[in-house]
């Protein structure tokens, strides 16, 4: 087991000594285990290569042939400059030495070299770095060598060498940590190769093999962890048991106007299974925009009512309380169910109403904004929290709302999978439950970007798709920090749409309208009385017209790939082809790549995970800042996929009967012992 080697002290490795081992703690290197886990995080190209093939400035490790004296110029008592040539077959090369003159004795010619250094091709010319002897002691030559990271007195030659020799001691004492059913699923390399290939790769595909065992394996003990602790927490009897009856629901389902899909049946069902259990659901529901998450959080809510509690919904927008409110009004009125909204803009008179019925339980479900997390916000009886759009809500609102029932369920949907949901996927003691499919019959949207010089050809397809029946969005330019020019772009921008379209209705939306203004707009363009709607961000989440098919959006390179995604997500909600145009002129590269991804992917995972790559790791998904795990070998974003594996794994492992009494998983039931899982306390 390699236990053995996590209480093997390092100084039992040759060559560290006392004071090496004590640099070593310094990184966290307290024992052989440790060591033999402290991977590179790259690795130094020392393959030897054929100069023919090496381009100008590139670093090469060469084999040659000495042929001719070093010559050596000093210059003062320790700076030199040596020069010798040097026969690489088929080229005769200059090789040029700073401060190596005391090789000079050893530099015979004729002697055989392994040379590593930066090639100028112009001069036929290398700059040796490194020099290798055959047959010398450290042959790196040939190989990918590891590169790790070090502080304080310890060199890379010495942390190579002492990790090659702790390989040498130990590495045959290294255990299998998985189980064999899950090395069998992904035919992964057994532990013990991995951990030397990882070290020693001979080739880099070899190199990433290792490493993704490895990285699997980290985040599988980190989801074994979190879905054992999920597990025991399920024992737990501290929710609401809704009582209710399953034909119930169905028939709410089956009188939905369209067939659900596989996936909206399937979480529907987890939902159902967690709300009729007496501990507390905490789940969080991802899908990409449009893949009908709204019609899951009625049937739950239906469900909670008809169980005798009271639900919640909160959203980030008043235009979307109020569609929410009127698409559940639609769904629940035939059942003779109450809904309520509550928002920021009702007057104090209708405020107090809505808060006393809500208190004496005559609002079955109760739609609202942040406005449903004030303190005079009382329940008879919540049951279920839903959150739409949680990426928009900080926790603690959440948490808020959920504090004031009897330990509601808490149901919590997005659309945008990172970095949130990895945030909560890996803090959480939470269930994920995924919307995989769009319903079907959508097309894939379309995206073209354009510059501003094509706004007549935009405004000719406008026309074109309105004349068929079809209707349209159009995006004003974003401009930060000033909601007042937001407005002016906004009136602007909407002149212009009504000079240019005199045949159809130009609707207008920005943040300065009343919410009665706002819902007036919406109600219109919902019921195609107006045709075109020129609006700022405010329409950015949730917004549902089928109807719309053109997305324009004004100086799409203002926007960030997420939010893009959101907004062009207003279309392609129904059976129609639906279009996106992006109106940009990228000013850079980066810009001209923000707009190529937008053209190539309707895959929000992947523009989420493109959009984090080209802000760069540092802008706000720094794991120090977020809180998030740090992991030794994984990275959250990069391995993200991985993660998934590893938790789809974890959960089904820990939901089998066995895995809690047989003799093969006594050693991960050991490890959540270690971890203190078992006792059942809390993560921290
Ligand atoms: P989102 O997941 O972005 O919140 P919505 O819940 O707003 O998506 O659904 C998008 C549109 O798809 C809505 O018009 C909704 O009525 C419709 N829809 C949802 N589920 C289905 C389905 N199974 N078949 C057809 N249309 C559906
Ligand atoms: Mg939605």
């Amino acid at each position: 087991m390699s236990t053995d080697l996590h209480t093997l002290p390092v100084r039992s490795v040759k060559g560290v000594s006392l004071a090496k081992a004590k640099e070593l703690e310094e990184l966290g290197i307290d024992s052989v285990a440790r060591l033999l886990e402290y991977f590179p995080f790259r690795y130094e190209d020392y393959r030897i290569r054929d100069l023919a093939d090496v381009k100008d400035g590139e670093k090469v490790t060469i084999e040659g042939k000495l042929y001719s004296e070093p010559s050596v110029q000093m210059y003062g008592r320790s700076k030199s400059r040596m020069t010798c040539k040097v026969f690489a077959d088929p080229l005769m090369i200059q090789t040029v030495w700073f401060n190596r003159h005391f090789l000079k004795d050893r530099l015979r010619p004729g002697a055989q070299l392994l040379l590593t250094g930066k090639w100028d091709s112009r001069r036929l010319q290398l700059t040796v770095a490194e020099c290798e002897f055959p047959g010398g002691s450290s042959s790196r030559s040939g190989t990918l060598q590891p590169v790790y990271s070090i502080t304080g007195a310890l060199a890379q030659r010495w942390m190579r060498k002492t990790i090659q020799q702790a390989l040498v001691q130990f590495g045959a004492l290294v255990a299998e940590a998985l189980p064999k059913q899950l090395v069998d699923k992904y035919g992964f390399m057994p532990r013990k190769q991995a951990v030397y290939r990882i070290h020693h790769p001979d080739d880099v595909e070899e190199g990433k093999q290792a490493r993704k065992r490895l990285v699997y394996e980290e985040l599988f003990y980190f989801q074994l962890k979190l879905h054992a602790f999920r597990a025991i927490q399920r024992q737990k009897e501290d929710g609401v048991a809704h009582e209710f009856n399953n034909e119930d629901v169905r028939q709410f389902v089956r009188a939905l106007p369209f067939k659900l899909t596989d996936s909206q049946k399937k979480v529907i069902a987890e939902i159902l299974h967690d709300l009729k259990e007496p501990y507390c659901m905490n789940r969080l529901l991802q899908g990409d925009v449009g893949a009908g998450k709204t019609v899951v959080a009625a049937a739950a809510l239906f469900a909670t009512v008809k169980a005798g509690c009271q639900g919640a919904l909160m959203v980030p927008t008043e235009i979307l309380a109020e569609q929410h409110k009127r698409s559940l009004e639609k769904l629940f009125e035939p059942y003779g169910m109450t809904i309520g909204l509550l928002t920021g803009s009702l007057t104090d008179r209708q405020r107090r109403d809505v808060i006393a019925s809500l208190h004496m339980g005559l609002i079955d479900v109760v739609v609202g904004t942040h406005a449903l997390i004030q303190d005079d916000v009382l329940f008879r009886k919540l049951g279920l929290v839903v959150t739409d759009e949680q990426h928009r809500f900080g926790v603690n609102q959440r948490s808020i709302l959920r504090r004031k029932g009897m330990n509601p369920d808490v149901l919590t949907m997005t659309a945008t999978p990172i970095p949130r949901t990895l945030a909560i996927t890996a803090f959480g003691d939470l269930d994920v439950s995924t919307l995989r499919e769009l319903p079907k019959g959508r097309k894939p949207i379309k995206t073209y970007a354009v510059g501003h010089d094509k706004l007549e050809r935009v405004i000719g397809f406008i026309r074109n798709e309105v004349s068929t029946g079809r209707q349209a969005y159009v995006i004003c330019p974003l401009i930060e920090e000033s909601e007042k020019l937001d407005v002016q772009n906004a009136i602007d921008v909407h002149a212009q749409m009504s000079h240019a379209f005199p045949e159809f209705r130009v609707g207008l939306l920005h943040g300065r309208m009343t919410a009665q203004e706002k819902d007036e707009v919406m109600r219109l363009f919902k019921e195609n009385q107006v045709q075109v709607l020129v609006s700022t961000t405010v329409i950015e989440v949730g917004v549902d017209v089928p109807n719309a098919t053109v997305m324009v959006i004004y100086d799409a390179v203002r926007f960030g790939l997420s939010q893009l995604h959101q907004l062009r997500g207003r279309v392609g909600r129904g059976e129609h082809q639906s279009h996106c145009i992006l109106i940009a002129d990228p000013k850079n590269e980066t810009a001209k790549e923000r707009m190529r991804v937008m053209t190539e992917t309707n895959d929000g995972f992947e523009i989420a995970r493109r959009d984090l790559e080209l802000r760069g790791p540092g802008d706000f998904f720094g794991t120090k800042q977020s809180g998030l795990p740090e992991f030794k070998l994984a990275d959250m974003m990069s391995d993200f996929e991985i993660m998934e594996m590893a938790r789809d794994d974890a959960a089904e492992l820990v939901a089998q009967p066995d895995f809690w009494t047989s003799a093969e998983m006594l050693p991960l039931r050991e490890f959540l012992q270690r971890e203190h899982i078992l006792d059942g306390e809390r993560l921290d």
